[in-house]
């Protein structure tokens, strides 16, 4: 056989076999995206990205409103390159948390990789409130996810040393829920990094002058060569996830990483008063517009780009229409869409 006989083989084999695959399976993912968002009963608490941006697109998402806007009931896509994007920034905080935990850097609630129990150690759960009349649960890792605020306190550990139900040396980190039960707030931070001697000693004196809540940022080369501070949207989070902690751990560390190149800039954050106020601005805003069913009045314009809610937004349909429309629609009643451009079926 000829060389160019064995590269003409070769070149025939380069023919993509995956990549048809994978771009289906991506895009199949809309349909079960669709599914969920169609199904959905009801969205759980705000999330702080929710508080963080445009209050309408918050409410707006609290409605499930996206699934009126396609004409003919199919899900609103996103295109497997730009889920690809999307899918690369999420994994930017996975990559950034095993950064910190291997610097002994974090706190937080850890994941066995042998036998998938989540939570810190009944002994460090012991040794912390021993003295704070909580009652300690005998029967073993607590459920983390239903803390009230504050007791955020009893989910900071360090990665343990090993698993106490099988041994096991290796975790992930679970992140740190956030949850306020009084103002039905629940998220979860990129991480709480300490950078003191001892964690449970500066918990039991409130001294959380060494303690800082990490917000991790993937963005494109354009973005990131723009800015000098932190995006305001992204202080606004982390504000948020400080109000978790009661205000108590105020610092935080705000890190972006340039998607083309790769580099990383950090600005720390205080929160101060003000930040507080607009914090509580925003739930109390959130709040009365899903009690009283008003719409919130301002518009965050820098957000409008790629908001998937900006045909509703621009429409003259009001919070009570939204929901009935989309309750029809998770029912599987017709809905009419007279008076209602609805706009085409790729979102990005
Ligand atoms: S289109 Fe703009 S103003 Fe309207 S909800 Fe979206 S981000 Fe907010
Ligand atoms: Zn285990």
């Amino acid at each position: 056989m000829s060389l160019s006989d064995i590269l003409g083989t070769a070149k025939k084999l380069e023919n993509a076999i995956f990549l048809p695959k994978l771009d289906a399976y991506l895009d199949s993912l809309n349909e079960k995206e669709w599914e969920d968002k169609t199904s959905r009963k009801h969205d759980t608490g705000l999330h702080p990205s929710q508080i963080s941006g445009c209050l309408r697109r918050a409410v707006f998402s609290k409605l499930g409103a996206e699934i009126i806007t396609t004409p003919d009931r199919k899900p609103l896509r996103v295109h497997p390159k730009s889920r690809r994007i999307f899918d690369n920034g999420s994994y930017l905080h996975e990559r950034m948390q095993k950064y910190f935990k291997d610097m002994g850097l974090l706190l937080g609630t850890w994941e066995c990789k042998s036998c998938g129990s989540v939570s810190p150690t009944r002994q460090i759960e012991e040794d912390l409130f021993e003295n704070e009349g909580l009652t300690y649960k005998e029967e073993g890792w607590v459920f983390y996810n239903k803390y009230k605020l504050y007791d955020i306190f009893k989910v900071m550990v360090p990665v343990p040393k090993s698993c106490p139900y099988c041994g096991g040396t290796h975790f992930t980190y679970a992140e740190v829920p956030i949850y306020v039960p009084e103002q039905e707030v629940e998220g979860r931070t990129d991480g709480i990094a300490y950078l003191g001697k001892d964690y449970l000693k500066d918990i039991r004196n409130r001294n959380f002058e060494d303690f800082y809540i990490l917000e991790f940022k993937s963005e494109n080369s354009f973005k990131f060569q723009k800015h000098s501070s932190a995006h305001q949207v992204h202080i606004n989070q982390a504000a948020i996830y400080s109000f978790g902690t009661g205000f108590m751990v105020d610092k935080i560390a705000v890190i972006y990483e340039d998607k083309n190149t790769q580099e990383i800039k950090e600005y720390i954050v205080q929160v101060t008063k003000e930040m507080q106020e607009e914090v509580l601005r925003r739930i109390k805003i959130l709040n009365h517009s899903l009690r009283t069913k008003e719409l919130p009045k301002d518009k965050m314009k820098s957000e409008c780009t790629y908001c998937p809610h900006k045909i509703v937004c621009d429409s003259e349909l009001t919070y009570e229409q939204i929901e009935n429309r989309v309750l029809n629609i998770r029912l599987g009643k017709e809905v009419s869409d007279e008076n209602f451009d609805l706009g085409g079926d790729m979102l990005w």
